[in-house]
């Protein structure tokens, strides 16, 4: 039977506009995905289509509307931030900004023992200090850096911090929303390498999201495609690449860069054309019509469906039946 270790079912996250009545920004509406454990599913799409607050939804920063969070089968939508202590250890974020995520007043030692205090663990502040010591070795820092603060290190660096804090609870499954994107191209691949070798080593579970869909397909067995809120596509990695069915995937993909100058200058680039509508007032019916080459009368007014059109594939399209 497969495992999954997390389940995510119809889960709602609207923000009310700060003075515009009634109004609310649609950031997630009505998305389900689920993870097997051990695997990584990379979540991509456009900025401003809700990934992050989803993230932050399923982590329980902010509080859903409606819908599952489940963990290891259990739903932890509605618990109380009481309740929730003893899920905060099984699921921990890397964030995107290693510059905004660390607080400067705090020694990097402070930063990556804080869970240890709110968890009570190590009996002893000296078993805590052995608990860092032993994490950022693993993360590639040395003991000498514990004292020191987070502005005195470069961005890759930072991200460690980030990975030391994120790992030193031994969580089950890692949020890590963009956790690359503020990082020099150089030290990219560091990171995710690191990640990876962290991932192969503890059975880790991955919701990866970024923009950057080479690097999503680089690292996720599952993909999952967002559009304002809502999930569009959804299948294994391999299969999303070498058979796209929803219109949006298909430009994302081919005005993705092309990996050499050959296949670039082969690849006819059809562009996603204009710009993500509003979510606070989402089009009616598909809300890719407005930049849809494929739309007709139907998708203006009635939404597709996620549907499976393969085996495992999913996608939300009129035009697939
Ligand atoms: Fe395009 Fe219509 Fe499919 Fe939406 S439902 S992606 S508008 S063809």
């Amino acid at each position: 039977m497969d495992d999954y270790i997390l389940e995510v079912k119809n889960l709602v996250k609207h923000f009310p506009v700060k003075g515009g009545g009634r109004k609310v920004v649609h950031a997630v509406d009505g998305v389900s995905l689920r993870i097997k454990r051990g695997a990584t599913l990379g979540l991509v799409g456009e900025s401003g289509c809700g990934k992050s607050t989803l993230a932050r939804t399923i982590i329980r920063i902010y509080d859903p509307d409606s819908g599952e969070i489940l963990i290891g089968g259990r739903n932890i939508a509605n618990l109380s931030q009481r309740q929730l202590k003893p899920v905060r250890k099984k699921i921990q974020m890397i964030f995107q900004d290693p510059f905004a995520s660390l607080n400067a007043r705090m020694t990097v030692k402070d930063i990556i023992a804080e869970p240890l205090r709110v968890h009570r663990i190590g009996a002893t502040k000296r078993e805590q200090d052995e608990l860092v010591y032993e994490i950022l070795a693993k993360v590639g820092l040395e003991r000498a850096h514990a004292n020191r603060y987070a502005h005195e290190f470069s961005g890759g660096q930072r991200q460690r911090i980030g990975i030391a804090r994120s790992l030193i609870l031994h969580p089950e499954i890692i949020i890590c929303d963009e956790p690359i994107s503020a990082l020099d191209v150089s030290i990219q691949a560091q990171v995710v390498n690191m990640l990876f070798a962290f991932q192969r080593e503890l059975r880790l579970t991955y919701l990866f999201i970024a923009h950057d869909l080479s690097m999503i397909r680089y690292v996720s067995d599952d993909v999952g495609v967002m559009y304002l809120g809502k999930i569009v596509e959804l299948s294994s990695g391999d299969e999303l690449y070498k058979n796209p069915r929803h219109p949006y995937t298909q430009g994302l993909i081919q005005s993705a860069p092309a990996a050499n100058p050959e296949a670039a200058r082969k690849k006819k680039s059809i562009p996603i054309e204009g710009d993500i509508p509003s979510p606070i007032s989402p089009p009616p019916g598909c809300r890719f019509h407005t930049r849809c080459k494929y739309a007709a009368p139907r998708c203006k007014t009635e939404e597709p469906e996620l549907k499976e059109t393969g085996a495992g594939h999913w996608a939300a399209c009129h035009l697939l039946g």
